[in-house]
């Protein structure tokens, strides 16, 4: 039979790094993937990590399932970890989190959820989204749309477009927005812009789905639940899907959670056990590790505070590769004006660099960045910069 299997092409961005790690030349640049690296162009494991790695080895309990949603534990440190001190929705017991294999995970958990409950509901994504975004609410049967985000013109946010196609979203439908540091332009709303989003929302009645996948990595672990928060009034629903793999570097971990907050603990219950369906018949029940690092984390103080210290690290030094970049630019005489690279928030930036220039910086210069010209600042070091900056005024200035 699978003689006539044809081959699906390779993915966007993880076929970039299969081409990165193919290519002989010492000097090759790979800004890819989204996964943090450190000045020696590692990627580490958090000191808070090993730290609670050896605890939990020195304390195996039992290698039993988890329960479907996970442990109960995690899902209280995940709520604290994005409501802070907004703690009505804990308090009122009317959200539910699922432990899922990731962020991804909890996407798929949550797609399955609106089609299984919500078969005419369409998800609305911003234009442009992460490319994994359509995909995953497509194999699980979920129509997707799109809404303008980007403006090219000002390489910022194109709010009014953006709100007044908001408004015209049909009651029923889901409308997906990242939490923070938005993959793949690093543009996010400001506070006043995220209040007005979640009030055209709550006008048409749509349901707001958060991706949250970089927590701390914009201005800090608190200040990054911002959006979130003006999502969060009493009576209200929302999904919030949650990552771990950045913030807590636990990548390969699948470490994350969807958290379903419905208006009330009567409907939170009627909405947990169709959540548990959808996992139950996808993969059963969530792996343990990661979760249980996370936890032993987020409940010691000291830990805690040491782990924010982290964040705040790998925070610091992708915007100091950001002002980096931009001075090696104007170093360089690549033309135009790059100080948008330094509003951008988290691990990205739109380049502005067109699908030819990049097609021409693997070619010609092995520097390896996704077509759409989506750089990942964290790749960036202080030993590359120079060159990077130096190839990139070439293909600018044609
Ligand atoms: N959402 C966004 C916006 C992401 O960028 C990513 C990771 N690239 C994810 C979700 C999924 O993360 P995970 O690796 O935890 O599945």
């Amino acid at each position: 039979m699978f003689e006539s299997v044809s081959a699906a092409p390779p993915d966007a961005i993880l076929g970039l790094t299969d081409a990165y790690k193919a290519d002989p030349n010492p000097e090759k640049i790979n800004l890819g993937v989204g996964v943090y690296q450190d000045e020696q162009g590692r990627t580490p494991v958090l000191g808070t990590v090993r730290a609670a790695a050896a605890r939990l080895a020195a304390d195996l309990a039992s290698k039993s399932y988890l329960p479907i949603t996970g442990s109960a534990d995690y899902a209280e440190a995940v709520q604290k970890l994005m409501f802070g001190d907004q703690d009505e929705i804990p308090r009122s017991r009317r959200a539910v989190t699922a432990h899922t294999p990731g962020g991804t995970g909890a996407l798929r958990v949550t797609a399955d959820f609106i089609r299984q409950n919500f078969a005419d509901a369409t998800v609305w994504m911003s234009q442009p989204t992460w490319a994994n975004h359509p995909a995953v609410f497509a194999a699980a049967g979920v129509p997707t749309k799109t809404y303008p985000y980007f403006d090219k013109a000002s390489n910022g946010l194109n709010f009014e477009e953006m709100i007044a196609a908001l408004k015209k979203i049909p009651e029923g439908d889901v409308v997906l927005l990242h939490g923070c540091c938005h993959n793949p332009t690093g543009i996010d709303p400001t506070a006043e812009q995220w209040a007005e989003i979640a009030k055209t929302l709550r006008t048409v009645g749509a349901l707001p789905l958060i991706d949250f996948a970089y927590q701390g990595f914009g201005e800090g672990v608190k200040e990054d639940t911002a959006g979130l928060q003006a999502f969060c009034r009493p009576g209200e629903e929302l999904i919030v899907c949650s990552s771990f793999s950045k913030n807590f570097g636990l990548y390969r971990e699948r470490v994350g959670a969807a958290t379903f907050v419905a208006a009330d603990q009567d409907s939170m219950l009627r909405v947990a056990s169709q959540v548990k369906r959808a996992i139950r018949s996808n993969y059963s029940n969530p792996p343990s590790h990661g979760a249980e690092l996370v936890v032993t984390i987020l409940q010691d103080a000291k830990l805690r505070k040491q782990w924010e210290g982290e964040v705040a690290e790998m925070r610091d030094r992708i915007n100091g590769m950001r002002t980096l970049l931009v001075e090696k630019l104007a170093e360089h005489g690549a033309p135009g004006d790059f100080e948008f690279i330094k509003r951008q928030k988290g691990m990205f930036s739109f380049s502005g660099l067109t699908p030819d220039q990049v097609e021409r910086l693997k070619n010609d210069y092995a520097i390896y960045i996704v077509g759409s010209g989506r750089i990942n600042v964290a790749g960036i070091t202080p030993s590359n910069v120079d060159r990077l900056a130096k190839s990139m005024a070439d293909v600018l200035k044609g």
